[in-house]
């Protein structure tokens, strides 16, 4: 088994312009908005910049681990020399335009840089032509760079960094001999960066068959899943799976999320039932054509559809950073598939939930999963109809308080309107507006049983009634059970701290955009945040006590819409 060179070099940045980025690549990077480095940035670039020791970078998708390699390849790239500088190798195709995609971002302002993606698929003439004009990155599927290198299509022997990204991927998918043929072509004198989101045996041994005393760099736990992924658990019998789903998604006003399936099968008759039962939700299977799957990708990267039923397979390539939930509704056979459904919740700084929808006969199953990501499984009752209601309708009234009017288009009708409407009330107005979207849940759920969790024995038992007092607690916390006032003098719960923040859902502040304030702060990672009450104009919410220092610190110079807001201790 391979083991990591101790990791001695701890370079680190913290402000993209300190590391001598060329000036071209910093115009760059801000165009994209970037202001801080992101974590496997903040160590992968300085290190880069700074050595030629090869990188091992344990960092899941969604964490700017293109940046974190491209950026430093681009700053060393010697446009003038119209040869292969850099390969980079890639599972599949949609990572290999992605990847594209943002290196010529990042080589914006450089325009004699060229980038060539190479991909099975698509016609390898061409590819050979762009080879042949000169390119000085290639980002490469495995199969079709072997298939270049058998037609003598490219020299590979000018490469001077090759990037194996998502080395673990690219081994579950059977590539390990057309990387080992590939890696043959590429001097031995090349640097390697290797990032994989786990480090199974396979990948180690890669790193110790084709690297050179590696630094390592850990972004997260190894083989866990992200500190932002919360594990939620619905054990039901078989019969009620389909239904536990809805009521999940129902619960989820504002879910974007995939539905992971076991078989094409499967994915195909849970997205045709979630169609005719109203979901914006669609299948990608591998029965789908190319043309198929890359039209139903786009429509929920854009987020036209906000369910994805897929298989695992299928899903590969998919790169949507603001998923909020992974839904199992089915656990896959192999354990560490788990790990690489949730890691695609929870990226780039945001929070996510992973739920599985398990049966009894999981059990062992889901243990092996918790070792697996070292975390536990929250178990919850599958959520039931008047819970559904009261969150649907809160979110409802949440979207109206926060619909931009355009007050200059609408006066022109509101006369008509007004007039149209004398004959009732502001009760009867509110009534009505709200009823015209909920009937749908109302209807539904009016009569409707309660699932019955189907039973775990035991040790079980106490995390249930946790997690159900949890979700109770959650609920409560972001109910309007209590006016504003009641709010601001609510007692923190034990082992936290009550924070106050002078801005409240007047000034556009809801729950998330205070995570992602939170979460913008150097400890924002580490934060676990407790209830939230916003009132109009101010917002409480607790964090652990022990972290309320740090972060009460790191929160000095916080802007939100560009004012200074304060945060104290109430
Ligand atoms: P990646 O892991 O490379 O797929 O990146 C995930 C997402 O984070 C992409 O949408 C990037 O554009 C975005 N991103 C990368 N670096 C930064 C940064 N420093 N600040 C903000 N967003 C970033």
């Amino acid at each position: 088994m391979f083991t990591f060179a101790p990791f001695f070099l701890d370079f680190y940045m913290t402000n993209f312009e300190i590391q001598g980025l060329n000036p071209e690549i910093l115009k760059a990077v801000k165009d994209l908005g970037f202001e801080t480095p992101m974590p496997v940035q903040a160590r992968v670039i300085p290190a880069m910049l700074e050595s030629d020791a090869d990188i091992i970078a344990l960092a899941q998708t969604g964490t700017g681990k293109t940046a974190a390699f491209g950026l430093p390849l681009i700053n060393m790239a010697d446009a003038s020399r119209s040869e292969v500088q850099v390969l980079v190798l890639c599972p599949t195709r949609e990572l290999c335009l992605q990847i594209t995609s943002d290196l010529n971002d990042f080589c914006k302002y450089l325009p004699d840089l060229r980038v060539l993606p190479v991909y099975g698929g698509s016609s390898i003439e061409k590819q050979i032509g762009a080879l042949k004009k000169g390119v000085h990155f290639v980002v490469a599927t495995p199969g079709r760079m072997l298939d270049l290198i058998r037609r003598k299509a490219v020299n590979l022997g000018t490469v001077r960094n090759v990037v194996l990204d998502e080395a673990d991927e690219m081994l579950n998918m059977g590539f390990i001999e057309d990387l080992n043929d590939i890696l043959k072509m590429v001097p031995k004198e090349r640097r390697t960066l290797l990032f994989s989101a786990t480090m199974p045996d396979r990948v180690a041994g890669i790193a110790e068959n084709y690297m050179r005393s590696p630094l390592e760099i850990v972004v997260g736990a190894r083989n866990s899943s992200s500190e932002n992924v919360k594990h939620l658990c619905y054990t039901v019998s078989s019969k009620d799976k389909y239904n536990a789903l809805k009521r999940v998604v129902d619960y989820n006003p504002s879910i974007y999320g995939i539905v992971f399936c076991r078989t094409k099968r499967e994915t195909g008759e849970i997205a045709e039932k979630l169609i005719r039962d109203g979901y914006n939700a669609e299948a990608l299977h591998g029965d789908l054509s190319q043309a198929q799957r890359d039209y139903v990708m786009q429509k929920f990267r854009i987020g036209n559809i906000k369910l994805l039923v897929a298989t695992d397979v299928a899903a590969r390539g998919l790169d949507v950073s603001n998923l909020t939930h992974i839904i199992n509704y089915n656990l896959p056979d192999d354990i560490e598939t788990y790990n690489h459904r949730s890691g695609r919740t929870g990226r780039a700084g945001k929070t996510g939930v992973s739920v599985a929808i398990a049966g009894l006969k999981d059990k062992s199953k889901l243990k092996q999963i918790e070792k697996n990501i070292a975390k536990s499984f929250e178990h919850r009752d599958v959520p039931k109809g008047r819970d559904i209601c009261e969150k649907q309708l809160f979110s409802l009234i949440e979207r109206m308080e926060r619909v931009d009017v355009d007050n200059k288009e609408i006066d022109s009708y509101l006369p008509v309107i007004f007039k149209k409407l004398e004959w009732l009330d502001k009760e009867d107005i509110v009534r009505r507006f709200v009823s015209l979207e909920f009937n749908r849940f109302l209807n539904y759920y009016k009569d409707a049983e309660d699932l019955e969790a189907a039973r775990m024995e035991s040790a079980d038992g106490e995390r249930k009634k946790r997690g159900r007092r949890a979700e109770k607690a959650e609920r409560e916390g972001r109910s309007e059970k209590f006016n504003d006032e009641q709010k601001s003098v609510r007692k923190a719960e034990k082992g936290y701290t009550r924070l106050h923040l002078n801005a409240g859902k007047k000034d556009g502040l809801y729950p998330n955009i205070l995570i992602e304030l939170i979460n913008q702060t150097e400890c924002g990672n580490q934060i676990k945040v407790g209830k939230i009450d916003l009132t109009k104009r101010d917002t409480y919410f607790e964090i652990r006590s022990d972290q309320a220092k740090m972060l009460l610190k790191d929160l000095k110079n916080v802007f939100y819409k560009g004012r200074k807001v304060t945060v104290s201790a109430v």
